[in-house]
């Protein structure tokens, strides 16, 4: 009848007493000079003691406060931390010598587990199964429930399954074909009543297994379901006779057995299951939880050791829907798990950045203004969200993190070019750096034209200037003369100082990797500013996974007046009316793009077939000028034939994917793609951007290779004529790869998960991002600084460095 009043007091005496160790915690320098800490401890808990709520919770923490008046001031500090981190629920009951000995375990080398031999580390290892982490971490992907046996008539082809039949006949068997190896087999066929299924040895099976096979044998049979010829047949079997009593006497007697996707050939499962039942029973009492216990309550979790034991080895309580779509409690607090780790760590990452102090710019967006007075356009209500967005973050006393993300035409460019005058206006450099030469050189030009009345002084840098050009221009850079750079790689070059860089801009920054972002941005005495631009839509749980640490800014508007692209796929066969179709446009006087796949630009074989195809449209095309531009040209060149084809001096321009990447030719309304069945979903769509920039309506048409057409790839392309919407066809892309085939080995950011999979769990991601936003708190310190980092590294290791680099 109390509980009403005894609630206010708990949390108030609670608070109470959490404000005083906070302040010491804010304040180091208090921590010397005060005394008697433990004294003060003890009074509060005397005081309390009729409130048997606050009294419990406070008398936990005995052991936190003995002897604190003894300890070295940096030792009291960390004690006072732990009593913050235990009362706000951040609290892991790990010693740090226990954190040592999971870290040990969890590293420790396969090989020197007593049952594998050198044979069988080598094997596993090639497989990337080194260490305990890694056995643990490859999950089965489908369990045998021993508890159902099913009939054969109901085998399925394709499909691992666990039956049991009688041996009804028994026969040599021997190859003959030239194909196959020579040997002497074994076949058995065996029946339940219901069907037979064939058995088959190709060599000799081990005496264990041979002595099984004896007519009339009860059987359990374990195996891969093939058909040939009409006869069910499973090659090499497992089994093992169907004896009850013997059943009961089994070393590891599960009833439901999983199954390992990938494991290597010449690893017996059930060898492979006995070894990591053997890791798991050494682990049971290292393998600590590594989510905070409030978190692990409120989310119904399991320890860490038992989530992983059932996973591996299911009990009584096993379900094979809940179990094989990662569903099963088990399954989701290793899900929890780790999605708290990768956000908790990408979160402290921000909070530190946001600790950093710097100059807060001052501007007052006039000059910026002028520039949208000349564009001959209005910006769309995204740009200008964006823009404010941006803005924002400038007048920031910490350097901004932020993506901006808006699909191929979206209008990007202007954004930057507005932000960086925000910059310069506060008296900064920006430097804006892009993938390739074509793209530096078209953001130079264009905001040259721009900027034409300004006073502003601005460069481009690339790797091809004349030594003493760059000389003078690096030499320019320093002294601060130029306020806006553009350039290339060659902006990170170690030649390459700024006098003030205030803010790094990264055009199409997926096509950079982390290294070479970060580089630029150490560029500056101050940590600049930061904004990475990216056409490749990506879908929201995956953004929110890769840059969990960054802002995310969308424009998810396109500029008025774009006519839509109609997309048509055809068979080879129909080249000439692709061409027909070309003609039409060109009379009209407009411009056309032809793709050519040669996805290794350093191939002369496809470099060859491109250049064939050039001159077989030079022929087609007599009174029209053609051009041809390819990976190999020098970059002047490629240059030069850019901009006669921008400048319309060249009608067609027959390409690689060089073209790809942001060049904006609004004239240009049609593009023909050779060998559409060899590109991916997001080159596609970089592509097709290439045309609809203007006012008049595009068609792209992609021609296909019937013969090697594969019926992924036909559904593929499909998808692809159906839908314009980038993000729609990343997540497609997503869908059907895994993520990291989608964005390239170049994305060098994606940290491996090791269970989460972004489109499986999708809902959890999102959840657990927002629940560490709520926990992440400055106050506590503890936990965030000094357990976090430790608990991040010893879970994702080596991709720990990932996460940690700027
Ligand atoms: P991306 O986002 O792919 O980098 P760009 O910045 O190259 O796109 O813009 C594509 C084209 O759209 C350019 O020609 C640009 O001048 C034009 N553009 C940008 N914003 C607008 C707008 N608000 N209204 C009309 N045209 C715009
Ligand atoms: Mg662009």
């Amino acid at each position: 009848m109390l509980t009403m009043q005894d609630d206010k007091k708990d949390s108030t005496v609670i608070d109470d007493f959490l404000v005083t160790i906070k302040r010491f915690i804010r304040n180091p320098e208090y921590v010397g000079l005060a005394k008697g800490i433990e004294n003060y401890y003890h009074t509060f808990l005397e005081l309390y003691k009729n409130f048997t709520d606050v009294h419990e919770k406070l008398s936990q923490l005995e052991y936190l406060f003995k002897n604190i008046d003894q300890k070295s001031n940096d030792e009291k500090l960390m004690m006072l931390k732990k009593v913050c981190a235990t009362f706000e629920g951040l609290f892991l009951d790990i010693s740090e010598e226990e954190l040592k000995e999971m870290e040990f375990f969890l590293a420790r080398p396969i090989r020197t587990f007593k049952s594998v031999g050198e044979k069988i580390a080598q094997t596993l290892e090639n497989k990337g199964i080194i260490n305990v982490k890694d056995a643990l971490f490859m999950l089965p992907y489908k369990y045998i429930d021993k508890r159902r046996l099913i009939n054969i008539k109901d085998l399925t082809i394709g499909e691992q399954a666990y039956f049991k039949g009688k041996i009804i006949d028994i026969q040599n068997w021997s190859a003959k074909g030239f194909l196959e190896k020579r040997g002497k087999g074994l076949l058995a066929i065996v029946s339940d009543g219901t069907g037979t299924v064939m058995l088959k040895w190709f060599q000799q099976p081990p005496p264990f297994i041979k002595s099984l096979l004896v007519k009339g044998n009860e059987l359990l049979i374990f195996g891969n379901v093939q058909i040939f010829k009409g006869q069910k047949k499973i090659h090499h079997p497992e089994i093992e006779k169907n004896d009850s009593l013997l059943d009961s006497q089994r070393t590891t007697n599960f009833k439901v057995i999983p199954l390992y996707f990938g494991l290597p050939t010449g690893i017996n499962h059930k060898f492979y299951c006995k070894l990591i039942f053997q890791i798991l029973q050494e682990g049971k009492n290292i393998l600590k939880t590594l989510i905070p216990l409030h978190l692990k309550n409120e989310l119904n979790l399991l320890s860490w050791w038992e989530a992983l034991f059932n996973v591996h080895f299911p009990q009584e309580d096993f379900s094979v829907n809940l179990y094989e779509s990662f569903r099963s409690p088990y399954h989701l607090t290793l899900i929890y798990q780790e999605l708290f780790l990768l956000f908790s760590i990408m979160l402290q990452r921000k909070l530190e950045l946001h600790k950093i102090n710097i100059t807060p710019l001052s501007f007052t967006g006039d000059l910026a203004r002028n520039i949208v007075k000349k564009l001959g356009y209005n910006l769309t209500n995204a740009q200008k969200r964006v823009i404010r967005e941006i803005r924002d973050d400038l007048l920031r006393p910490y350097p901004m993190q932020r993506l901006l993300q808006g699909d191929v035409g979206s209008g990007k460019t202007i954004v930057a070019l507005l932000s960086a005058l925000f910059v310069v206006e506060s008296g900064k450099q920006v430097a804006i750096m892009a993938p390739t030469e074509i793209l530096a050189k078209q953001h130079y030009i264009n905001f040259k034209n721009l900027l034409i009345d300004s006073h502003l002084s601005i460069c481009l840098i690339k790797s091809d200037l004349k030594k003493r050009d760059k000389e003078l221009i690096v030499n320019d850079i320093k002294n601060g003369k130029y306020q806006l750079i553009v350039g290339t790689h060659a902006l990170i070059q170690e030649s390459v100082e700024f006098k003030n860089l205030g803010f790094v801009i990264i055009d199409e920054q997926h096509r950079f990797g982390v290294e070479q972002r970060s580089l630029l941005v150490k560029k500056g005495k101050d940590i600049p500013h930061a904004l990475y631009m990216t056409a490749t839509p990506i879908p929201r749980t995956l953004a929110m996974t890769i840059h969990g640490d960054l802002d995310l800014s969308i424009i998810d508007e396109f500029p008025p007046g774009r006519k839509e692209i109609k997309t048509h796929i055809w068979p080879e066969l129909h080249r000439e009316r692709a061409f027909s179709l070309i003609e039409e446009e060109l009379k009209k006087g407009r411009q056309a793009y032809i793709v050519y796949p040669v996805i290794d630009e350093d191939n002369a074989l496809e470099l060859k077939a491109a250049t064939n195809m050039y001159e077989l449209i030079c022929k087609r095309f007599p009174t029209y000028e053609v051009c041809l531009i390819h990976g190999r040209l020098k970059a002047q060149e490629k240059e030069d034939i850019m901009r006669e084809f921008k400048d319309g001096k060249k009608s067609i321009m027959v390409s690689t994917t060089v073209v790809e990447v942001g060049v904006d030719v609004p004239n240009a309304t049609v593009m023909v793609i050779e060998h559409g069945e060899r590109f991916g979903l997001a080159q596609l769509h970089q592509l097709r951007g290439r045309i609809g920039r203007g006012s008049e309506a595009s068609t792209c048409i992609i021609l296909v290779d019937t013969k090697r057409l594969s019926e992924k790839a036909r559904e593929r392309l499909i998808f692809f004529r159906d839908h314009t919407d980038g993000f729609k066809l990343a997540e497609y892309d997503l869908s059907m790869r895994g993520p990291g085939e989608l964005l390239g080995p170049k994305q060098a950011g994606l940290p491996e998960l090791f269970i989460v999979n972004i489109v499986r769990d999708a809902e959890y991601i999102e959840f657990m991002k927002n629940r560490c936003e709520k926990l992440i708190n400055k106050e506590n310190a503890y936990f965030w600084e000094t357990i976090l980092p430790k608990l991040v590294n010893i879970y994702f290791g080596r991709n720990a460095e990932y996460l940690k680099a700027g």
